[in-house]
């Protein structure tokens, strides 16, 4: 079931599950969550950026922009959240997702590009991978580990040999 209103509520850490119907937000961490708002339960995070999602807190509501697509979920919903209402907006097609994820990472591109060097860009890695969600950072550490098994492994024997 579709829905049309969103409760916001500010945290410091998003929860390990949302609940339908809410609006997290973590300024902490500059990131939102909520759950889709077809009703399908799958989570959507939206991280703040300069070139992701922008919020708007006009004291009462929130306002978030651009709109949602969750063309990866089976659903592929797409809807504004504009004073914490739901703005069903019509799903996109192929052509359009791929238009729209080519602007995203060419706007990634052109920003990171402006920032001051290399410093910029690795503050700003950094301050991605805090807002790496938890699951997704044990993943990367996982594949850390395997890397550096491999290599230990790979000096051991070149120091036996
Ligand atoms: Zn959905």
């Amino acid at each position: 079931m579709n829905l049309s209103y969103l409760e916001h509520q500010f945290v410091e850490h998003l929860p390990d599950h949302l609940q339908e119907g809410i609006l997290y937000i973590s300024l902490k961490y500059a990131t939102a969550g909520h759950c889709c708002a077809c009703g399908c339960g799958k989570e959507v995070i939206t991280p703040f950026s300069p070139t992701d999602w922008k919020m708007t807190f006009d004291g009462e509501t929130i306002t978030l922009s651009p709109s949602i697509g969750n063309w990866n979920f089976s659903c592929r919903s797409h809807y504004f959240i504009r004073h914490n209402q739901i703005v069903h907006a019509s799903s996109w097609n192929t052509g359009q997702i791929i238009a729209s994820r080519l602007e995203d990472k060419a706007s990634k591109t052109a920003y990171y590009k402006n920032l001051n060097g290399t410093s910029g860009r690795i503050l700003n890695r950094k301050a991605l991978l805090q807002r790496t969600p938890k699951k997704r950072r044990a993943l990367a550490q996982k594949l850390l580990n395997t890397f550096r098994t491999a290599w230990e492994k790979l000096e051991s024997q070149k120091s036996s040999a």
